[in-house]
């Protein structure tokens, strides 16, 4: 029966679409005020949702008050005086037979004073709707709602809670509720359309969407507030359901769209001959299972006519890298070219180091692009990646550069995804696209991320993608050993640094400050690294920052990895990528004042060859409880999942890196924290959709995300 109204509703013949100006007492300039919240038709005022509720549904005994708590109650006016103390106060005095309370106004008038003056006299009652606080000597309550309870004045109660909303400048809460409350008269005579269909409603036990909105924003008196907000209602939970599979769906159909391109598909021999084969045979080491699964998973999307469109996900230091050139020869195998893009021209220039190295025993070519690169150089790249005789070209966001043209990119990999935005790198994936025929070919895209997002949420942060996981690190590593130290007790950790030093281990200094100010983080750096000289003066230390010279900064990193520097005073440049096996110390300064992720990629840098490290976090007084806590999450796990999900809980899903590029961040009433654990049941929602009801996944979609929310085609 349901299913019949909500088809013959599909035409938006329900009235809902209708601009709010349709309503009484919304003219021109009060809609763009309404407008300036994205609320245009009747449908958006239906789902701006209350934040939280006032009880007005019954009046409390004085006796019965609770501070901190808004309340109705009423009581006969035993005093009222105006009183000049150190500001004029009017305040009153009523009893209501279980107990008194005052009624203080700080800002009132002459016949407001006058009139409650006079009701006292006539020793009426008064009615308040207030927040209960805790005076000096009795409750109080400052300026409440109030009437003076004449013969022909009954109290006036409600029959529902009243909602209060969230609001912007020039809209009260007088004009919202009134408006909100218009709209919902239509649904007196209109059935909403419900996007859930009925079977799926009947199966959770969800009510209808029209029964919701009617809830929501006019609960019944015996709902409480707290209930209201809480997992159990299911009014609420309806709609958190409903928000989430939006934005499910919204990402499946966005990888669906790109499912439908066009890749020149590989051909993956394994051949001894092979590039691949060459450079796994002199390797020295094996690559870990995790590592081959992950390979193997590649392989295959590559093979297929359509672009892949891959995330690997890893821990620090699990060896991502190594999944990147296998990939990278693959497509060299087949004749296209790649890029490698890296966020840092740190991190970039490192890759290509290595890439260099690996690729040139294979007699294939490597052009290197940054923002630094001197005009000759860069002529000389654009010229071999423009002719094709760079098989591969690793560089920094130079890469999407106008005059950048490859001859036959078939392959973008992007390192460290969630430090560049959808934009960058479809501005790098674009530059791959031919056009042949009547047919448009996509090169493939491998991401990598070191920055695990808890599992939950990454189910649903990446819906858009195929996801493989490297849950190993290589074999041999010892866990790193955490500590938590105060700023006091500095050259205690100076000398351990000394120490370590002498003995041949080499050690990061990290000096932070907020990200925002990289001068300075700079600055800081320089005078730490200072002082560092001045007091080792036997030791070989080097400073690396981010207002360096390219060049500078590179022979500096070099020096450490040759081992010829021993302690690295450094700023968050070396936050990402950056791999020197033989450091095994890191001391990282006023740790309290990074994210957790942003410390356990620091600490990644360390831990990566076959000694034991230590990884010192220092932290300045005075430390708040949470920042305490925060610290004893990396003292107690080396695992990136399980500090990803503690940052969760501390922080809230807004905070967290790689969710606000997904527009996750911004939702109406789910909270990632709150209701991740539907998050597996929207997945299973979303594709029965998509299977069974694909009619209604547009609508649904308009309806919580719009248009805020722009895809690109791949
Ligand atoms: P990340 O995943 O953080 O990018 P890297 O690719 O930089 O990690 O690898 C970290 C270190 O581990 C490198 O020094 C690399 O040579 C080494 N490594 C990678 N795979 C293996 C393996 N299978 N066995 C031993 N060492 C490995
Ligand atoms: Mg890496």
């Amino acid at each position: 029966m349901q299913r019949v109204i909500f088809i013959t509703t599909r035409d938006h013949a329900n009235g809902l679409e209708q601009s709010i100006i349709v309503l009484k007492g919304i003219g021109k300039k009060l809609s763009e005020r309404f407008a300036k919240r994205s609320l245009f038709s009747l449908n958006d005022l239906l789902f701006h949702l209350p934040i939280r509720y006032q009880d007005k549904t019954k009046v409390v005994n004085i006796a019965h008050l609770q501070v901190g708590h808004s309340a109705l109650f009423t009581g006969e006016l035993l005093e009222c005086q105006v009183q000049t103390l150190r500001r004029t106060v009017l305040s009153c005095v009523i009893n209501d037979g279980t107990g008194v309370i005052n009624v203080r106004f700080f800002h009132f008038n002459s016949a407001q004073a006058k009139s409650l003056i006079n009701a006292t006299e006539q020793g009426r009652w008064l009615s308040c709707f207030a927040d209960i606080k805790r005076g000096r000597n009795s409750l109080e309550v400052i300026h409440p709602e109030y009437h003076i309870i004449n013969d022909d004045y009954t109290i006036p109660i409600d029959n529902s809670l009243t909602p209060v909303y969230p609001t912007t400048e020039g809209l009260s809460q007088g004009v919202l509720r009134n408006t909100i409350k218009q709209a919902l008269n239509y649904l007196e005579r209109a059935v909403i359309d419900d996007y859930l269909p009925f079977a799926i409603r009947e199966e959770l036990k969800l009510p209808s969407l029209n029964e919701t909105l009617n809830y929501l924003h006019h609960p019944p008196p015996d709902s409480s507030a707290f209930e209201l907000h809480s997992d159990q209602n299911h009014y609420r939970q309806r709609l958190v359901l409903e928000e989430l599979l939006a934005h499910q769906l919204s990402m499946k159909c966005a990888y669906q769209k790109k499912k439908q391109l066009y890749s020149y598909s590989l051909s993956i021999r394994n051949h001894p001959d092979s590039y691949c084969a060459k450079f796994l045979k002199q390797l020295p080491f094996q690559l870990t299972q995790a590592q081959q699964r992950v390979i193997a998973d590649i392989a295959e999307d590559l093979t297929v006519s359509h672009p892949m469109q891959r995330l690997v996900q890893g821990d620090v230091g699990s060896g991502k890298t190594m999944v990147a050139v296998l990939a990278a020869l693959y497509a060299i195998e087949n004749g296209f070219q790649v890029a490698l893009m890296a966020p840092t021209e740190l991190l970039a220039e490192q890759h290509y180091n290595n890439f260099q190295q690996w690729l040139e025993v294979l007699n294939l070519q490597v052009a290197w692009l940054s923002g630094q690169c001197k005009v000759k150089q860069r002529r000389e790249a654009l010229q071999c990646i423009a002719d094709g005789s760079a098989n591969m070209v690793i560089g920094t966001h130079a890469l999407f550069q106008e005059k950048v043209v490859f001859h036959h990119l078939g392959l973008v990999i992007i390192d460290e995804q969630h430090r560049f935005g959808v934009h960058q790198r479809f501005a790098l994936i674009q530059k791959g696209i031919k056009k042949e025929t009547d047919k448009e070919y996509y090169p493939h895209q491998l991401s990598m991320t070191a920055t695990p997002i808890p599992r939950t949420l990454a189910m649903t942060a990446y819906a858009d993608l195929d996801c493989s996981v490297i849950d190993e690190l290589p074999p041999g590593r010892t866990p790193v050993e955490t500590v938590v130290i105060g700023e006091h007790r500095r050259n205690e950790v100076l000398e351990r640094v000394h120490q370590a030093c002498l003995t041949g281990r080499q050690a990061y200094w990290v000096c932070t400050l907020i990200e925002e100010s990289e001068l300075l983080q700079c600055q800081a750096a320089e005078e730490t690294y200072k002082i560092l000289q001045e007091a080792f003066p036997n030791l070989a230390i080097g400073l690396v920052h981010g207002r360096m010279k390219n060049d500078e900064k590179q022979a500096i990193m070099n020096a450490f990895k040759a081992g010829e520097l021993l302690l690295l005073i450094a700023t968050t440049v070396i936050e990402v990528g950056v791999d020197v096996p033989n450091a095994s110390v890191m001391i990282i300064e006023n740790a309290e004042r990074l994210g957790l992720s942003q410390l356990h990629q620091l600490r990644g840098r360390v831990g990566r060859g076959s000694q034991s490290s230590a990884c010192i976090l220092m932290y300045s007084h005075p430390l708040s409880k949470n920042g305490k806590a925060r610290l004893m999450i990396l003292r107690g796990t080396n695992d990136g999942f399980i500090v990803a999900q503690k940052d969760l809980e501390l922080r809230g899903a807004g905070e967290l890196m790689g969710t606000r590029q997904t527009g996750l961040a911004e939702m109406k009433i789910a909270d990632l924290m709150r209701d991740q654990h539907l998050i597996p049941k929207i997945d299973k929602l979303a594709q029965c959709l998509m299977q069974e009801y694909p009619d209604n996944i547009e609508p649904i979609i308009n309806r919580w995300i719009g248009k805020k929310m722009e895809y690109y085609s791949l």
